[in-house]
């Protein structure tokens, strides 16, 4: 099951950080900048799970870039 984080939510994107940051120190070859994850798109703010590649994800509704390692907000 995806978790779900929602895009700009202060405290959401924190955990979503946390997260990421932990599942890359546990599985630095399956890095999770490599990963699925269902976000609040914040263009949108249609729930979709964005396929990200190096960092980067592209919302399937709106094709808004989304930057793991950007502020949203
Ligand atoms: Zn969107």
């Amino acid at each position: 099951m995806p978790k779900k984080y929602r895009a700009g939510n202060k405290s959401d994107m924190k955990k979503f950080m946390k997260d990421i940051e932990k599942t890359m120190k546990n599985k630095a070859e399956n890095s999770a900048m490599n990963k699925n994850f269902t976000l609040l798109c914040p263009n949108c703010k249609t729930q979709k799970e964005i396929s990200f590649k190096n960092g980067k994800g592209i919302c399937s509704k709106c094709k808004t870039e989304i930057n793991l390692d950007l502020k949203w907000g």
